[in-house]
């Protein structure tokens, strides 16, 4: 059976990605690495939830120590416009070299569940760096189901986040919020 480390953004785009995984035969595991969440309060409530379902859907999971946030900011200062690209290469350079130094065959990312997310740039990224690491990048086109993955973790009652993630995201979604008020 092919194992694979599914890199988790948050609980409830986690929820059908990996009943969706195991539908395909593989052995999953969960990977928390998220320095994009700002600020680390908002980053522990969604670890949080995340731990939780992990504990609901018995997968292991394996949470970096690090936070790295100074780098992500590193990273993106000066192409903000960019800033997913360097977001995506931060987040699943290290979810391959994680797979690799845990015996996993290869990662994905429950970011290809996610509408709002640059879909396109995911797959290019995740495949970059399974190239550069040697482990499989695998892909699936989750999108349809996001909504079922919502309606999975709705029961249990978990945190859910109002912004993607970063202090760039947060602003842009309340500053629209009263742009349409
Ligand atoms: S908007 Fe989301 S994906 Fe883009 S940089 Fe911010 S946290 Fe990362």
């Amino acid at each position: 059976m092919k194992k694979v480390l599914i890199h988790i953004c948050c609980a409830h785009c986690a929820a059908y990605t990996v009943e969706y995984w195991r539908g395909e035969g593989y052995e999953a595991g969960g990977f928390w690495y998220n320095p994009n969440i700002h600020p680390f309060t908002e980053h522990q409530q969604r670890l949080e939830a995340v731990k939780a379902l992990a504990q609901e859907k018995s997968l292991p999971l394996i949470i970096a120590p690090e936070y790295d946030m100074a780098e992500y900011f590193r990273r993106v200062a000066g192409h903000e416009t960019e800033r997913c690209r360097h977001c995506f290469e931060l987040r699943l350079t290290k979810t391959a070299e994680a797979a690799k130094a845990n015996g996993y065959d290869g990662f994905t990312t429950t970011l290809l569940i996610s509408p709002h997310q640059k879909h396109e740039l995911i797959k290019e990224i995740g495949e970059k760096a399974a190239g550069e690491k040697d482990v499989e990048f695998f892909y699936a086109d989750l999108r349809k189901r996001y909504s079922d993955s919502r309606h999975i973790t709705k029961p249990m009652n978990l945190y859910r986040q109002q912004y993607c993630g970063c202090l760039f995201s947060e602003w842009e979604r309340y500053t629209q919020e009263k742009a349409e008020k």
